[in-house]
This record gives C-alpha cells, structure tokens and sequence, in this order.
C-alpha cells in the first residue's frame, strides 16, 4: 500500500476545509495557493512555493480551483513537473467533462493518471465533512483514494470509468440545484408579496413536493436570518451553470431551463462581483 503524501492546491471555500479534513485524518498534506500559501494553509500542512512544488512532494494531488483557466494552467506546471511513479490528479474542481478529457490526455501523455472527483455540498458540506463525491477512473484508483475521500465526504461514488462522467454527473446535479436557487426565490418572492412568512413557507415546502437543496439548506441557513455567507459565491453558481449550457448544446441537448436561470444570474453577478448565491433572493423580490 502508498504511503499518501497528499498534495493540495486551491484553498478557497472549499479546498481549506477539503485539506484541513485530510490532515486530521492523519496524512501529510503538501499546499499551494496563487493568493498566498500561509495565510490559507489549515495548520500543520507543510507550505510549498508553486503547483510544480507539490506535485514534486506527494504521491497524490487534490485540485479545488475556481475558473477552467486557473485548472488548466495548474494541470500544464504538473506535466511538466518530475512527479513520482503511481502519482495521480484528483480534480475536485467544477471543470466539465470537455475540461476534464482534455486534462486526462494532456498528462496521460506524461504517463501521469487523472480522476475526475467534483464533490457536492456547499462551502459549509466542506466544513462540516458532509460533502458527496463523484468519482470517474479505474476502479483500483477509486479504492485506493476512498479513505482520503472519507476524510470529507460521506458519500462517494464511482459514477464510470471515463474521464469527464464524474464531471458530467457534477453537471447534471449543478442543472436540478442553481435553478432551484432561482425557481425557489422566485416564488418564495411571490409568497412574501401576498404576506406569507417565509420561515412557514419553507416548513411547508419541506414536508411537500416543492422541497430541494435550497428550501432545506440555503433559505433556513443564509437567507432566513440574512447572513448571506453560504460560501457559495454567485460567480461559481454562474460558470456551473454556463457550463451545463455550453456543454448540453454541444451534444444536442435541451437548456431551455438552464439559459433561463443564467439570465437572472448574469446581470446580478456582473452588477455584484463578489455575491453570495443567497443573495440572488433579495435580488429577484426587490428588482
Ligand atoms: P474559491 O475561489 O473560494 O477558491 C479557489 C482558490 O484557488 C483561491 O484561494 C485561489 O486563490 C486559488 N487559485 C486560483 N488560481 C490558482 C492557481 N493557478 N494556483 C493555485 N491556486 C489558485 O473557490 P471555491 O468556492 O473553493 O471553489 C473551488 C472549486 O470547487 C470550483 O471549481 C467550484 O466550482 C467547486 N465547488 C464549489 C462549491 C461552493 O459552494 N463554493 C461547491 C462545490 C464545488
């Protein structure tokens, strides 16, 4: 059996709490931020100075990285990095499945494995080491990285052998859930307009057939008390979806629902750059 020596690059919203887990557990934990390194690294993990820095050190590297730029320019150093036998790339990252193939051969070409794990759960599933896993790979990758993927998630599934199907399975979970953001403001907003109150609507929706990740976590959670701290920047929320398009028109497939959520999304995060998706509700009720 490796020895992990587990390298983490991207500790944002996700990725601190995603390599704090892995930690505790008990692995050594190699970290690199562009933003800087020490000030986000959890305490105890080792800090390197580039992406090509914690490819040389660990045996198996966790990407958690915000834009298709910053993971394919991430994925170009480790290419180009002497990186030990067995090494593999754990994207966790919402790229796609086109991102995702395009990754897979670029370092297959290095003799280097790569596994698609996007991950499901909020900011706050990452803090909480709740988050869901979808996993695409051979299976004795999926065996061997299950015990790094306990340490923060509690669900983790091999959804195909494909690069690209945890991806595609990323996207169509990311479809159901930005447009219940928008659909789930959009009438709780015309409930309030008739005087409802929104703490009952929510009770009632979530022992009805309205019910979804946003009436069970997102309102109660941050809209609610208005805290608007999801963790969950609309930034994200709009290149998830954006992507679901670009990749759903790619391959024949309706959007219709999809392109109507972008375009509330869109002029609220341009207007807001640095929004958090709960905020889309006071968005909608007020314009
Ligand atoms: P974030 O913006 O909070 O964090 C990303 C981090 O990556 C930042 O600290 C940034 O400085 C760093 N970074 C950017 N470019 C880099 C580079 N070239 N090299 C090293 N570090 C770099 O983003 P996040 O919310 O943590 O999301 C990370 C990924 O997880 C995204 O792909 C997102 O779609 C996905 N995701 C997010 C959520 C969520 O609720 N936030 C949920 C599920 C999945």
């Amino acid at each position: 059996m490796i020895q992990e020596i587990v390298g983490f690059i991207g500790l944002g919203n996700m990725g601190k709490p995603m390599a704090g887990h892995i930690l505790n557990a008990g692995f050594k934990v190699v970290t690199f931020d562009i933003a800087g390194t020490v000030e986000r690294a959890p305490e105890g993990a080792t800090i390197a100075t580039s992406a090509g820095d914690v490819a040389q050190q660990s045996t198996v590297i966790f990407l958690s990285l915000p834009t298709l730029k910053a993971n394919a320019d991430v994925v170009a150093e480790i290419a180009e990095s002497d990186v030990s036998e067995d090494f593999v790339v754990v994207n966790t990252s919402t790229v796609g499945p086109t991102e995702a193939v395009a990754a897979h051969n670029r370092l297959r070409g290095k003799d280097i494995a790569y596994v698609d794990a996007p991950v499901s759960g909020g900011a706050f599933g990452a803090r909480e080491g709740t988050l869901a896993v979808m996993f695409s790979g051979e299976e004795n990758l999926f065996t061997r990285l299950e015990p790094l993927f306990a340490a923060f998630g509690v669900n983790s599934f091999n959804v195909g052998a494909e690069p690209g199907q945890g991806q595609r399975m990323k996207m169509v979970n990311n479809q159901v859930a930005i447009s219940a953001v928008v659909t789930t403001s959009e009438a709780i907003a015309y409930g309030e307009r008739g005087g409802l109150d929104m703490k009952m609507m929510l009770d009632v929706l979530n022992v009805s057939s309205g019910r979804n990740y946003s009436t069970e976590h997102l309102f109660p959670r941050f809209v609610l008390p208005g805290t608007h701290n999801s963790g969950g920047p609309t930034s994200i929320i709009r290149k998830d979806i954006a992507l679901f398009i670009k990749e759903a028109k790619a391959e024949g497939c309706r959007y219709d629902l999809a392109e109507s959520t972008l375009d509330v999304l869109k002029p609220f995060d341009d207007e807001n750059p640095d929004s958090d998706q709960t905020e889309v509700y006071p968005f909608i009720r007020d314009d």
